[in-house]
């Protein structure tokens, strides 16, 4: 993109990738305007008054956003707003917050995408950056804007969550390092219900990369690898999966650097962990970190909160909370980690999911199911006649339930392969409800 005769930047969505970006485009001495079609939060509005951006909330002003000769559109604003389509139609340029900060940053970048694991693997990898005393800064998706760093204070290493969002505003930018977890059908609404959509949306990852590049992915995953054959990436490649473990070590390597990963020693349990960590082990080398230093920050990494999250032990039953499962491949991740007897809560905004992948591990697995939504017919249509399945309506009915099924030896997992939207503002709300509830639980000898 030239950027040269840019003179007027508009920001769409007010919220932290919006608020980077505009911050950077200010700083950079574009005339910039933000607009937000909904409410922007006190905290924003009151950082845009103190950085004397003038934005508009409530409504778009067409006319002015019209007149921009590049607009930088958050991630959370779907092609299809209307706003976004006028743009279109007249010609503006669109692009995402990672495309226009890009080349106002000299920093390397470290890019993880994914259906899944993305922010285990992007917190594990900047951990495992920053105690080996790199200057390194962890954005995108997570904490602050990649934009507002690149403003404030530019780093010479970030570790980016890139959702597919972020990448389909993506043309010239290069990841340095780009990961690439996983791909399963999620999030389908936003890509006309096209299963290839969304895939050529994540492999966007690759991108631009040269053979100075690394490209670091599933082996395990097979839509990913039709991909790769399909694409042949010119980074260089470096795979990880089941083939890299063995006797509970998993063993990753890159050029002459070698890593055996105990995964005993890891306090993130389950498969689906052991790929974050290998993921993550190979970014590190990649950017330059010894074998020793990533050992030490792998072994020391607690996990995320709300991502199987051990919540507590009462009377002999464990509470497990991974409130972030809001697809069916997270949930088949987290029931292929349970090592006892489960009485399952799922349940939600139900986002077109296919239970089929599940049903083994359910017939193996699973003790009971608890539904927990506003509507719950689809849970009980496929679940029904293979486990028990008791249908509940909020979360205190929910735990309750399970109070009852679960017996000393089991486990209680919240793992709700949908979106939270019916009965809670978010999933770190249900989460944190649910381990509330859990707190509240009284053990039969107190
Ligand atoms: P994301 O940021 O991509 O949503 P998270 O790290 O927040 O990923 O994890 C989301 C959910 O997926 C959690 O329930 C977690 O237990 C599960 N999960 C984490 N890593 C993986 C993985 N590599 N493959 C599949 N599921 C995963």
């Amino acid at each position: 993109m030239n950027r040269e005769n840019i003179k007027k930047v508009v920001i769409l969505g007010g919220g932290e990738s919006g608020y980077g970006s505009a911050v950077l485009a200010k700083t950079k001495g574009y005339d910039t305007f933000l607009s937000d079609a909904g409410t922007i939060g006190d905290r924003y509005r009151t950082l845009l008054d103190q950085e004397g951006i003038d934005y508009e909330q409530g409504g778009h002003t067409e006319e002015r956003i019209l007149s921009a000769d590049l607009v930088v559109k958050s991630p959370g604003i779907p092609e299809k707003a209307p706003i976004v389509q006028k743009l279109r139609e007249a010609g503006v340029e669109i692009v995402s917050e990672i495309e226009f900060a890009h080349p106002f940053s000299k920093g390397r970048t470290i890019c993880i995408t994914g259906s899944n694991g993305k922010t285990t693997t992007t917190t594990l990898t900047h951990k495992i950056l920053s105690e080996a005393g790199m200057n390194v800064a962890v954005g995108g998706n997570i904490g602050r804007s990649y934009a507002l760093t690149v403003a404030r204070e530019d780093k010479e290493w970030y570790v980016l969550e890139l959702s597919s969002f972020q990448l389909d505003g993506c043309y010239d930018f290069k990841a340095d390092v780009g990961v690439l977890m996983n791909i399963t059908p999620d999030h389908l609404d936003r890509y006309n219900y096209i299963f290839q959509n969304y895939i050529d949306s994540k492999m966007r990852i690759c991108r631009n990369q040269t053979s100075a590049d690394h490209f670091i992915y599933s082996a395990d995953d097979k839509t990913t690898l039709a991909e790769v054959e399909k694409l042949s990436p010119a980074a260089s490649l470096h795979p990880f999966g089941k083939a890299n473990i063995a006797d509970g070590v998993a063993t990753v390597e890159l050029g002459d650097k070698r890593v055996e990963i105990e995964l005993e020693r890891l306090h993130i349990k389950g498969l689906h962990n052991a790929y974050n960590a290998m993921a993550a082990t190979l970014a590190a080398l990649a950017a330059g970190v010894s074998e020793e230093s990533i050992l030490r920050s792998l072994y020391s990494f607690e996990g995320v909160e709300h991502r199987l999250e051990f919540v507590r032990s009462v009377d002999g039953v464990e509470w497990i909370n991974d409130s972030k499962a809001t697809n069916v491949d997270s949930v088949w991740y987290a029931l292929e980690s349970m090592q006892h007897p489960t009485v399952w809560i799922a349940g939600g905004t139900d986002k077109g999911n296919d239970y089929e992948p599940l049903m083994d591990f359910v017939g193996k697995k699973v003790k009971a199911l608890v539904c927990m939504g506003v509507n719950n017919a689809k849970l009980i249509d496929n679940f029904s006649g293979i486990v028990p399945v008791y249908n509940t309506s909020s979360l205190a009915e929910a735990v309750e339930v399970c109070r009852q099924v679960a017996q000393s030896g089991d486990t209680v997992l919240l793992s709700p392969a949908c979106a939270s939207f019916d009965l809670f503002r978010n999933y770190e709300e249900r989460g944190r409800l649910f381990k509330e509830a859990v707190w509240g639980l009284k053990a039969e000898n107190e």
